[in-house]
């Protein structure tokens, strides 16, 4: 076995391969960039060495840097972790050079697995199942529609050398191919460098299933069962589980061989994940067909050490030192039910736009052991620490097991309602309403799930004004009590008349002003009235700083934090964030200002929709923005006419920045 390796990533997964190296006694050595001179990755390994700047091309994408680092360290082994350098086979192969052993599959495996076009080629001489569609070199793009006519509409345009959901086109009819297919290799030549695009049937309704597998280095492979990751958000997961809801044990043996046969076809070593993309047939049938291979350990790896017990960062070890796999086919066994959920930072009622800040409050569920737990947490971030716009915007995965899914699900939202995040834009609130959704529930899942639920997933409020600002007055009275600032009986704002004596308190909440009234009776009682609700609230501090609150007829345990002029109340059915009124902040509404479009975070232009003297209607798509792996549209604020373009398409920009000027019809 090693004894020192070199983890050439960030966050998360960097911490969650230091922990298991820390585990098996094997050294580390993190590498790091400007801004994550503090992170917690830096801190998980025995010693560092800094890269360079903080975009990825100044530090975690330069190669040449972190073999000198592994070298100078003495480090035997590199780990990459996922993103990055982990599927770039020149890497693979600079790392076999310089003499050190990458913790991954051989060169020629990424090499083959790396164009969607090219490992469909090699799948269909395997015998692995494919979607019907046209993988083949010529890019005639006249010879491409005809393709498209002959698989029928609707067809799926997709970058060949595409990942992370980005470069695919969804083709409604053969009149609109030509447009999809210029915008989709431009986005292709753009992201990935490589216009070349493959057609594939458009499946209604699928499920994403993929299956884990491991090789070593003396030609076996085993498959450590399937994910559904169908739950996802502009094609990219959000919540993964295991096993797969529905999935028989034939089905199961018959994706597990196919997987199985595809690493073969490679001569795979390591951890990939082959992915399928599952029709689902009346009756319950389901065909599955070969979507691609991921030459890497896989985000949402945690579930399948959840049900099998395994540590796959340990395997991942065990292989690249050159040992066999530590448990044949037979040995492996499913237990129970997992789920993780990505937690990002992002604004699901914007379409998920990615968020930036500081997390003022960042706290965790309770975390039960390690492998196979209860609950358990991965992140690489810690309360103080800062989401910047250089890198991914996810900041933790929760992930947690039980005897049956329905088990798993209930201790998931527990584990989420548990999870408080102040400062930074999340996903948290979305995913509870995801998981309350009768399709995630009832595990009535397709990649659409999202958007058919649409109507109760976004712009939810779960707490609702009565609670809010009884849990905002609630947490000021005892914050008094405890300092003896203001009592029943001050003057300032209280008035008295027959024996009781009032304050009233304004907020503001969800953009509008409330007020809410409370009344102090002669026997030291309170009632509360607001937003239509009035009657008694009582309240008290648990000895962990929650409060324990009555009002309404309901009995809560909240937790209220103070920020930003605002209290952001966590509360078991959600949470929210109410402001009273007199310290409200005015933060600015950066994307339109006047005439003014700014840029909502730093990150890159992708291109503009629009040229100076044209005439937009509102709502209309002015510009693409890229920023933490997304795109994000920039659309008119109102009707009017382009003034002037401030930037070129692929500047960067940074967060407020004007991207163009247009002046608004008079109304
Ligand atoms: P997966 O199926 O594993 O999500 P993708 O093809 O979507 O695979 O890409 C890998 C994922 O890992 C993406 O969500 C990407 O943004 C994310 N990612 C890459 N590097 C890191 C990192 N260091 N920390 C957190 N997330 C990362
Ligand atoms: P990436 O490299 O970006 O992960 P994939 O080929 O794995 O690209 O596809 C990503 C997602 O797009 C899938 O998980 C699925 O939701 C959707 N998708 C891909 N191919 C198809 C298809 N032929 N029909 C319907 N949806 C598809
Ligand atoms: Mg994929």
């Amino acid at each position: 076995m090693f004894k020192k390796i070199l983890i050439a990533n960030r966050g998360e997964i960097a911490c969650r391969v230091a922990a298991t190296a820390r585990r098996m006694a094997i050294r580390t050595v993190a590498v790091y960039s400007d801004a994550d001179a503090n992170a917690n990755h830096v801190r998980a390994c025995d010693e560092s060495v800094y890269l360079g700047g903080s975009a990825p091309k100044d530090s975690y994408l330069r190669w040449e840097k972190i073999l000198e680092a592994a070298k100078a360290t003495g480090a035997e082994a590199v780990h990459p972790g996922y993103g990055f350098l982990s599927e770039n086979e020149e890497f693979a192969q600079a790392c076999a050079d310089a003499g050190l052993v990458f913790i991954g599959p051989p060169p020629s495996a990424i090499k083959a697995m790396g164009l969607k076009a090219e490992s469909k080629q090699l799948m269909e001489k395997a015998g692995v199942p494919l979607v019907p569609g046209y993988h083949g070199h010529d890019q005639d793009p006249a010879l491409l529609q005809r393709e498209a006519d002959r698989i029928g509409y609707p067809a799926l345009i997709k970058a060949s050398a595409g990942g992370g959901g980005k470069g695919m086109r969804v083709v409604e009819k053969s009149a609109d191919f030509a447009a999809a297919l210029a915008s989709c290799q431009r986005e292709a030549i753009n992201s990935f460098g490589d216009d070349a695009v493959l057609i594939e049937k458009y499946v209604q309704r699928p499920r994403h299933i993929e299956i884990q597998v491991f090789g070593d280095t003396h030609g076996d492979c085993v498959y450590l069962f399937e994910r559904d990751c169908s739950v996802q958000r502009r094609h990219q997961k959000v919540l993964e589980e295991a096993p797969a809801p529905g999935m028989t044990e034939a089905m199961r043996a018959e994706m597990g061989a196919a997987a199985v046969a595809a690493a073969k076809a490679v001569n795979y070593v390591g951890a990939g994940t082959v992915e399928f993309i599952v029709e689902q047939r009346d009756g319950g049938a389901m065909n599955f067909f070969f979507m691609e291979m991921n030459t890497r350990l896989q985000v949402e790896h945690p579930v399948t050490e959840a049900i099998t017990g395994l540590d796959l960062v340990e395997w991942q070890l065990r292989v690249a030192s050159g040992e066999p796999l530590p448990l044949k086919q037979g040995e492996l066994k499913i237990h129970g039910h997992a789920i993780e959920a990505r937690i990002c930072a992002e604004n699901p009622d914007n379409n998920f736009l990615p968020a930036t800040g500081t997390l003022q409050v960042y706290r965790k569920p309770q975390a039960t052991a390690f492998e196979r737990s209860a609950v358990r947490i991965d992140d690489g971030v810690r309360e103080g620490g800062e989401i910047s716009p250089f890198y991914d915007s996810m900041i933790a995965k929760l992930i947690v097991h039980g005897a049956t899914r329905d088990e798993a699900l209930a201790r998931l939202d527990a584990a989420l309602a548990q999870t408080h995040i102040v400062g930074v834009q999340t996903n948290v609130q979305f995913l509870r309403g995801v998981l309350a959704t009768e399709s995630f529930a009832k595990a009535n899942l397709d990649t659409a799930l999202i958007e058919r639920e649409r109507a109760v997933l976004f712009d939810r409020e779960p707490l609702g004004l009565p609670l809010a600002a009884a849990a905002s007055i609630a947490r000021t009275l005892l914050d008094e009590r405890a300092t003896n600032t203001q009592g029943p009986f001050s003057q300032r704002d209280g008035w008295r008349s027959l024996g009781t004596t009032a304050r009233i308190f304004a907020f503001e909440f969800r953009g509008e002003t409330q007020t809410a009234t409370l009344r102090y009776l002669h026997d030291g009682a309170l009632t509360l009235d607001v937003g239509g609700v009035s009657g008694p609230l009582v309240m008290g501090r648990l000895p962990g700083g929650q409060i324990e609150l009555a009002f309404n007829g309901g009995r809560h345990r909240i937790d209220v934090y103070e920020r930003q002029g605002a209290a952001h109340v966590f509360a078991d059915q959600g949470a929210t964030r109410i402001a009273a009124i007199d310290r409200l902040a005015h933060a600015g509404d950066s994307q339109a200002e006047g005439g003014r479009l700014t840029a909502p975070m730093p990150g890159k232009v992708v291109s503009f929709a629009v040229k100076a003297g044209d005439k937009v209607a509102k709502g209309q798509p002015l510009a693409v923005m890229e920023a933490m792996k997304m795109e994000h549209t920039i659309a008119a604020p109102a009707d009017g006419t382009v003034d002037e373009l401030m930037f070129a398409p692929g500047e960067q920009v940074t967060e407020g920045a004007e991207l163009l000027r247009m002046v608004a019809t008079a109304a």
